[in-house]
C-alpha cells in the first residue's frame, strides 16, 4: 500500500465486537481468561493492549520495520534502545543531539559504565576517529536540533556494519513521510511521537521501530519489564494524528519553504538553516536521503537582546519548547530546548546566543510571514 492508505489502515480494523471503525481506547488493566491456561493473546496491559497494538502496527509499516514498540515519552523510548547496551560499551553520538538525549546519556547513564563521544556526525571522519573497539552503538539525529546539519545515514550504517554495531537514526524530525532511515541500513529507528507524528501538541509519547527479530525481541521484553508504556488514551490520540501525517507534512513543508526564503532575503537575519535553501551546505545530501525537507528552520540574529525582542513581539507563532504540531511554534534553543548542554559546547555546535528556531505549522502563510515581520520590526 501506499503511505498515505497505511497512515490511515495500517494496524487498524474494525473492531471485532460492533464494528467500529476506529479502533476503541482498551481502557483496562487486566483480561479474564476464558479458562484456566487460555487467553486471547491478552493477559495484563502494560504488556499488551489492543490500542498501542494497533499504533505499534501502524507506525512500523510507516517505516518499513519489522515492529514498533511504544512508550510514554520519546526519552523511555531511547532509554529502551540503550538498555541493549552493557556497562564498559561506547556509543557515539551526533554532537547537536536533542537536549534531552544528552542529558539521559551524561546525567543517567554514564553512571553505569557507558561512554559516548559526540562528534559531527556529519563529517564522517569525525566517527571514524571516535571508534574505539568498545563502540557498540553509533547514534544519531538528522538534520540535527537546531542547527540543521544532516548526516548520512547509508555511510553511518556502513561504519556500523563493518563491526556488529547497532546504527539508531532518531527520525523525529523529518518523519518517515520525509525520511525512511531503513532503506538507508539503519538498525533502529526512534521517535518522538510527541511531535510530527501525533502532529497535535495534545498528547507524550515515544516509538521504536526495529527490524531484526532480536532487537524487538529485547525492546519489548524492557517495554514490560522497565514499564514505561503509552497508555491507550495517547495510543489512540496518535494514531489519530497519523492518519493526517501525509497531508500536514506536505503543507509544512510548504510553509517552511516559504518562510526560508522570507528569512534568507531578510536584512535584520544574518544567516538561515534549513536543508531546503541552496545555500544550505548539505542540500545535496537532503535531496539524496530525503523526500522533502520538513518544516523546521533556524535562523541567526545578531545577540541575546535582538532575540529577545523578537521573540517578546511575535504573538501567532507561539514562544514554547517542542515542534511539530499544527501550530507554528518558536523558540530560543540557548535559554530553552538546549539549556541543559553547557555553554561552551552549545558555542562549538553553533547554537548562539541570537539563534532562533521555528517549527513552521500550517496555518496560513501570509499570517505566519506577518507575525514574523512584526518581530522584525522591533529590532
Ligand atoms: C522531543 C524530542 C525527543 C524527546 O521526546 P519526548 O517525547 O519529549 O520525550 C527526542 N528526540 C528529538 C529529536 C526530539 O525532538
Amino acid at each position: 500500500m501506499g503511505f498515505a492508505t497505511d497512515a490511515i489502515h495500517a494496524g487498524q480494523e474494525p473492531d471485532p465486537t460492533t464494528g467500529a471503525i476506529m479502533t476503541p481506547i482498551y481502557a483496562t488493566s487486566t483480561y479474564v481468561l476464558p479458562e484456566l491456561g487460555k487467553n486471547k493473546g491478552f493477559d495484563y496491559a502494560r504488556t499488551v493492549n489492543p490500542t498501542r497494538t494497533a499504533l505499534e502496527a501502524n507506525l512500523a509499516a510507516l517505516e518499513g520495520a519489522e515492529a514498533g514498540t511504544c512508550f510514554a515519552s520519546g526519552m523511555a523510548g531511547i532509554s529502551a534502545v540503550m538498555a541493549l547496551l552493557r556497562s564498559g560499551d561506547h556509543i557515539i553520538v551526533s554532537r547537536n543531539v536533542y537536549g534531552g538525549t544528552y542529558r539521559l546519556f551524561e546525567h543517567v547513564l554514564k553512571q553505569f559504565g557507558l561512554t559516548f563521544s559526540y562528534v559531527e556526525t556529519s563529517r564522517l571522519e569525525e566517527i571514524e576517529s571516535a571508534l574505539q573497539p568498545a563502540t557498540r552503538m553509533i547514534f544519531i539525529e538528522t538534520p540535527t536540533n537546531p542547527v540543521m546539519s544532516l548526516t548520512d545515514i547509508a555511510a553511518v550504517a556502513d561504519i556500523c556494519h563493518r563491526e556488529s554495531r547497532i546504527c539508531v537514526v532518531d527520525n523525529t524530525f523529518m518523519s518517515p513521510y520525509f525520511q525512511k532511515p531503513f532503506q538507508f541500513g539503519a538498525d533502529i529507528v526512534v521517535h518522538s511521537t510527541t511531535k510530527y507524528l501525533n502532529g497535535h501538541s495534545d498528547s507524550i509519547g515515544g516509538a521504536v521501530l526495529t527490524r531484526s527479530p532480536e532487537h524487538t525481541e529485547r525492546i519489548r521484553f524492557v517495554q514490560k519489564s522497565a514499564g514505561a508504556i503509552l497508555s491507550p488514551f495517547d495510543a489512540w490520540l496518535v494514531l489519530r494524528g497519523v492518519k493526517t501525517l501525509h497531508l500536514r507534512m506536505e503543507c509544512h513543508e510548504r510553509n517552511a519553504r516559504k518562510v526560508a526564503a522570507f528569512l534568507d532575503a531578510h536584512p535584520k537575519v544574518k544567516r538561515v538553516m534549513y536543508p531546503g535553501l541552496e545555500s544550505h551546505p548539505q542540500h545535496e545530501l537532503a535531496r539524496r536521503q530525503c523526500t522533502g525537507f520538513g518544516g523546521m528552520i533556524s535562523f541567526l540574529l545578531k545577540n541575546y537582546e535582538e532575540a529577545k525582542k523578537f521573540l517578546d513581539r511575535v504573538k501567532l507563532c507561539a514562544l514554547a519548547e517542542s515542534l511539530g504540531g499544527v501550530e507554528t511554534l518558536i523558540c530560543h534553543p540557548a535559554s530553552m530546548t538546549h539549556a541543559s548542554v553547557p555553554a561552551a559546547e552549545r558555542e562549538k555546535i553553533g547554537i548562539a546566543e541570537g539563534l532562533v528556531r521555528i517549527s513552521v505549522g500550517v496555518e496560513d502563510l501570509d499570517d505566519i510571514c506577518a507575525d514574523l515581520e512584526a518581530g522584525f520590526s522591533a529590532l
